[in-house]
C-alpha cells in the first residue's frame, strides 16, 4: 500500500474506534448509571485507594520525569489530590441535595428550587508540570458531578502518565472512564470535531487553550480554560524583604520555577533591591544549597526544548546570582536576573522556569505600567504590611487569584476558587466549586394544580392593575 494510503487509513482506523469509545461513554452516561451518591462515592473511594496502593510508583514517576523528591511530589501533586478527594467524599451528599429558593408572589403557591444536574461526558487536558495533581484534582470534580470523562495527560510526562493510565484502567472501564495518550492535537482534534462534549477542562498554555476554545466553540461547549501567563510579586517599601524573599523563593524554584502560579517576576522599590537580592540569595541557599545540582530537593527542566528556551533568556539582563546550566541532566541553576528590558524575550514570554528577573520602580504608576504589560495574570502578590497599600494593588490588578504577603498558597484551600480571567483563563475548581464546575445547576418550579387562577390566562384585558401589582 503506499505511504500516503496507508496514513490516510490508519487515521480512518483511529476515527473509527475513537467515534466507537465516544459514543460508549455517551451510551453508559445516558443508562444514568453514574448518576446516584452511591455509585459516585464508591468510585471516589476506589480512585482513592488504587493512587495509595501505587503511591510508590508515583513517586518514582514524578523522579523521573521531573526530578521531584517524594516530599514535593506528596504536597504537591498526591497529597494536594487527596486533600481535595477527601473533602469531596465528605461533601459530596450535601451537595447533590436540592437547594429550596424563594417564591416570588406571581408564582405563589408553587416551590422552587435549584439541583446541580450531571453533564454527560467531559473531556479533561493535563499539562506536563503537575502531571498528576492537574489531571486527577478535576477528574474528582467530573466524577463527583456524575459524569463520563475521558482524561488526557501530557505527552511530555510519559513516566507519570503510564502510571496514571495503569491505575485508570484497572480502575474504571473506558465506557466509564476513557484514559487516552499521544500527542495533543492528533488525539484530541479528530475528537472534538467528531464528537460534541458537554465540557471541555484545559489545563495549560494560552496559546493552546485558545486553540482549544475556537475547536469547542464550533459545538458550543462550554469550557474551562486553566491556562498561565506572568504572575508579577510587588514589595512594597515597608514589606519585611526577609520573609518576602523566603516566601517568593519557595514558589520560584519549586518544581524549577515550573509552576503556573510561580511568581514570574519582581517589583522592588530601587533603594530596597540590594536588601531583597541579599535576602533571595540567603533563602535559595537555606533552601536547595550552594551545590543546587545535586540538591535531592531541586528539580529538572522537563525536556531540552524547554531547557533550550529558557538559558536563552541569560542574554536578556545581567545575572547577579546562579547562571549555571548542564543540557545533559536538564539542570538550570535558580538565577537571579537584573537590567532585564522591557522589550526582551524574557519579559514577553511566561517564564515558567528557574530564572527570576528582578525589576525596580520608584512610583507605583510606573510599577503598575510594567504589570499592565501583560494583563489579568493568573496570581498576583503583594508584599506588604499597610492595609492601604494591600488595597491599592489589589484593586489596581485584576488577576485570577492574589496573596498578601504570600505566594502560590492560595491554591491549597478548598475554600478559595482556583482559576485565571482574561489571558489567564475563564471558569474555576477545587473545593465546592469543582463539583458545580462538573454539574449543571437546574433551576425547577414545581406548582400544585388544587389552583388555577384565571389571573395568568388570556384574555388579560381588565387583569392589568392586578398584574401591575404582582410584577415589576
Ligand atoms: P500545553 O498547552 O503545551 O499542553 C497541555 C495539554 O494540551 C497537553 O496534554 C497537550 O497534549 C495538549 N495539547 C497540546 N496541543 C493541543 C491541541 N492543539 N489540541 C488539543 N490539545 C493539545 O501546555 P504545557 O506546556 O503542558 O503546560 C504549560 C502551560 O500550562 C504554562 O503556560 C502554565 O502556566 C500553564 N499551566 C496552567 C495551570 C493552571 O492551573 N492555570 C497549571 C499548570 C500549567
Amino acid at each position: 500500500m503506499p505511504v500516503l494510503s496507508l496514513i490516510k487509513f490508519k487515521l480512518l482506523y483511529y476515527i473509527y474506534l475513537m467515534n466507537t469509545s465516544l459514543e460508549a461513554l455517551r451510551q453508559y452516561f445516558q443508562t444514568g448509571a453514574t448518576q446516584s451518591y452511591a455509585f459516585r462515592l464508591l468510585q471516589l473511594k476506589r480512585l482513592k485507594q488504587l493512587v495509595l496502593e501505587n503511591e510508590q510508583a508515583l513517586y518514582q514517576a514524578l523522579h523521573t520525569d521531573l526530578k521531584k523528591s517524594k516530599e514535593e511530589s506528596w504536597a504537591t501533586e498526591i497529597g494536594f489530590f487527596l486533600n481535595e478527594l477527601n473533602y469531596t467524599i465528605e461533601h459530596l451528599k450535601g451537595w447533590m441535595q436540592p437547594t429550596s429558593v424563594p417564591t416570588n408572589l406571581l408564582n405563589q403557591p408553587s416551590t422552587c428550587y435549584t439541583v446541580q444536574e450531571p453533564l454527560g461526558v467531559v473531556c479533561i487536558i493535563g499539562p506536563w508540570n503537575y502531571p498528576f495533581q492537574l489531571l486527577f484534582t478535576p477528574l474528582v470534580g467530573a466524577i463527583a458531578g456524575g459524569n463520563c470523562v475521558v482524561l488526557k495527560p501530557s505527552e511530555f510526562a510519559p513516566a507519570t502518565a503510564a502510571v496514571m493510565g495503569k491505575i485508570i484502567q484497572d480502575l474504571f472501564p473506558a465506557n466509564y472512564i476513557l484514559y487516552v495518550e499521544g500527542e495533543g492535537a492528533q488525539v484530541l482534534t479528530p475528537m472534538f470535531e467528531q464528537f460534541r462534549f458537554d465540557h471541555i477542562f484545559y489545563t495549560g498554555s494560552t496559546t493552546v487553550g485558545r486553540i482549544i476554545y475556537q475547536q469547542a466553540a464550533a459545538k458550543l461547549t462550554p469550557v474551562t480554560l486553566e491556562l498561565g501567563g506572568k504572575s508579577p510579586a510587588v514589595i512594597a517599601v515597608d514589606a519585611n524583604m526577609r520573609v518576602a524573599a523566603r516566601r517568593i523563593v519557595n514558589s520560584k524554584f519549586s518544581n524549577c520555577g515550573q509552576m503556573c502560579v510561580a511568581p514570574d517576576y519582581v517589583l522592588v522599590p530601587t533603594a530596597f533591591k540590594q536588601v531583597l537580592i541579599d535576602e533571595l540569595i540567603k533563602a535559595i541557599e537555606q533552601f536547595y544549597g550552594t551545590d543546587t545540582a545535586s540538591s535531592d530537593g531541586y528539580g529538572k527542566i522537563i525536556n531540552e526544548r524547554q531547557w533550550q528556551r529558557l538559558v536563552g533568556y541569560f542574554a536578556d539582563g545581567k545575572i547577579v546570582y546562579g547562571g549555571k546550566s548542564d543540557a545533559s541532566s536538564l539542570f538550570i541553576e535558580p538565577t537571579l536576573m537584573t537590567e532585564v528590558s522591557m522589550d526582551s524575550k524574557i519579559m514577553q514570554d511566561e517564564i515558567f522556569g528557574p530564572i527570576l528577573p528582578i525589576l525596580t520602580y520608584d512610583s507605583n504608576e510606573a510599577a503598575l505600567e510594567i504589570i499592565q504589560r501583560n494583563p489579568n495574570p493568573l496570581a498576583f502578590y503583594v508584599f506588604t504590611n499597610d492595609l492601604a497599600t494591600e488595597q491599592y494593588w489589589l484593586t489596581n490588578v485584576p488577576s485570577g487569584g492574589a496573596c498578601v504577603n504570600n505566594t502560590s498558597w492560595h491554591l491549597t484551600n478548598h475554600a478559595l476558587p482556583f482559576g485565571g480571567r482574561g489571558l489567564s483563563g475563564m471558569g474555576g475548581y477545587h473545593g465546592k466549586l469543582s463539583f458545580t464546575t462538573f454539574t449543571h445547576m437546574k433551576s425547577v418550579m414545581k406548582t400544585p394544580t388544587w389552583i388555577d387562577p384565571d389571573l395568568k390566562y388570556p384574555p388579560y384585558k381588565g387583569k392589568g392593575w392586578l398584574l401591575k401589582k404582582l410584577i415589576g
